[in-house]
């Protein structure tokens, strides 16, 4: 089949055919997590996005150089070191930890956040702290190249200087620099070192309090948060390569201030396409700590938050991102994510008899060959539409009927070529797990969740009477044992549910 990728290049506002550089390579660089704090659900749901493009890039049998960074240098708020804490010495001394023990811990725990949620690890995971000469160099190529300046041991990027030259600053974010540059005019006398307020550090002398530093040509200090990004892109996937990807959140100041590093530094763009993903929010508003308004992964599959009625498991909310494309904001939600258990169940069980049947089909065509070549034909369509899992998704749910029309009998074999039972047998298989990436959860098949929900329900029964009937001992002996099972009860306004950890 004719593989068509078309892809949303956030650099021109459109979708456009793909076409990668080298035929048959592709390098795609994603801006990684800072590692100061648990990982959170919205990194996450970028993070699987980023798999599944990565998964279907190789579906399509591209060798695929995957580089996402560790942002393991403390980042300033500002642009000038007065001594106050970056985010990971900030961690460092409350935790009474080693700035790098940060680090370390963090990093550990989104890795098995990563591994939890079935995403494969990239190609090359660079740190930033590992790459301090290449920032260094790169920073001096930018100061050769006149877009740089020193003041006090700090360089500065000369955004104006830099934007007046080349028609490009702006583009990625859509910014007018002739508006960035009246607006800030005024501020121009509240800027301590800089320029202008538009101008970025690429380099920081550190005060004398901070922890993590650096010895460099201009002074004892550490990188500009972007440079990182430049500097280890270049460096594994060349001055220019196919894809960089991130949270739409860094369109601005982030990667804007990416593009112009490059050019500044190499004189060309850094990425063909830029492909941002949309941010997750909890019913309907932006997932936040500060309002209250958020969720830990630990705490979703445990179901221990007010926000839910119950834990879900991990493939659970992997379905549930998938069923929203990339692009699009996510609202989490509690019935949204009982919608998607109960669809990600159906749609695994429907594979399960799909893969059971054992009739090879017929050699010659009959009335249901075209109608299922056509929807197997769709679901790569929708994928190849910018990864369009949700539409994806749809088409797989509408071939499930057939399979399961195949298995109770209700559709005939006499209608079906084994070339067409095996092709869908095949799509199923490799949309569910190499695709979409979802594996099996624990509980056996229908009739074994059929049998286990029933003497749940028994156990909770048994449990509420005798807590009615101020029978402790019962109760307490039931959550013992169940405790032990690793089961945890939990009680709500509409009744108890239960889920296994
Ligand atoms: P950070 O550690 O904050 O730099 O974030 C790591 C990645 O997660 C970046 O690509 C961010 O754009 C992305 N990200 C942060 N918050 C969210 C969110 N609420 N929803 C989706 N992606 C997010
Ligand atoms: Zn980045």
């Amino acid at each position: 089949m004719e593989h068509t990728l078309n892809v949303y290049n956030s650099l021109k506002r459109q979708k456009e055919v793909f076409n990668p550089i080298n035929e048959g390579h592709i390098g795609m660089y994603v801006c990684g997590p800072t590692v100061y704090s648990d990982v959170h659900l919205g990194n996450c749901r970028t993070f699987v996005s980023f798999d599944i493009i990565y998964r279907y890039l190789m579906y399509l049998g591209y060798r695929v150089r995957y580089v996402r960074n560790i942002t393991d240098v403390g980042h300033l708020v500002g642009d000038v070191d007065t001594g106050g804490e970056d985010k990971i010495a900030e961690k460092a001394r409350l935790e009474q930890l080693e700035p790098m023990e940060v680090v370390q811990k963090y990093m550990n725990g989104f890795h098995d956040m990563m591994k939890v949620f079935n995403t494969l690890p990239p190609s090359i995971e660079p740190r930033a702290t590992g790459h301090i000469i290449e920032q260094i160099e790169m920073v001096q190529s930018i100061i050769d190249n006149g877009y740089a300046y020193v003041k006090n041991g700090s360089v500065y990027f000369d955004t104006i200087k830099f934007a007046k030259e080349n028609d490009v600053y702006g583009k990625l974010s859509g910014r007018i620099i002739e508006d960035l540059i009246s607006e800030s005019r005024d501020d121009l006398k509240n800027q301590d070192e800089k320029n202008h307020p538009a101008d970025f550090a690429i380099w920081i002398k550190a005060s004398p309090t901070h922890l993590m530093r650096w010895n460099s040509p201009w002074s004892v200090g550490f990188p500009g948060w972007h440079l990182e990004c430049s500097a280890m892109s270049t460096k594994y996937l060349g001055k220019t390569f196919d894809i960089h990807g991130g949270g739409n959140d860094l369109k601005f100041p982030h990667h804007e201030n990416e593009v112009a590093q490059n050019h500044g530094a190499c004189g060309c763009a850094p990425a063909n396409y830029w492909l941002h993903t949309n941010m997750l929010l909890m019913n309907g508003r932006k997932m936040s700590k500060s309002e209250d308004n958020s969720i830990t992964p630990q705490e979703l599959f445990t179901g221990e938050s007010s926000h839910i009625s119950k834990g879900y498991s991990p493939m659970m909310i992997r379905f549930f991102m998938l069923q929203s494309h990339y692009r699009s904001t996510l609202d989490l939600t509690d019935e949204a994510l009982q919608a998607a258990e109960k669809g990600y169940k159906r749609l695994m069980e429907a594979n399960k008899s799909l893969q059971a049947l054992a009739y090879n089909g017929k050699d010659t065509e009959g009335a249901l060959d075209k109608e299922i070549n056509q929807l197997i034909d769709l679901v790569y369509t929708e994928m190849n539409d910018d990864f369009n899992t949700p539409k994806a998704l749809a088409r797989l749910f509408e071939l499930v009927p057939k399979a399961n029309g195949l298995k109770d009998g209700h559709l005939s074999f006499d209608e079906i070529t084994s070339y067409t039972l095996d092709r869908l047998k095949s799509t199923f298989q490799v949309f569910i797990y190499d695709i979409f990436g979802l594996q099996d959860e624990d509980f056996g098949g229908e009739e074994g969740n059929e049998a286990v929900d029933g003497l749940m329900k028994l156990i909770i029964d048994i449990r509420q009477s005798a807590r009615a009937n101020k029978d402790w001992g019962t109760s307490d002996k039931i959550r013992d044992t169940l405790n032990a099972l690793e089961i945890k009860l939990k009680d709500g306004k509409d009744g108890t549910s239960w889920s296994k950890n």
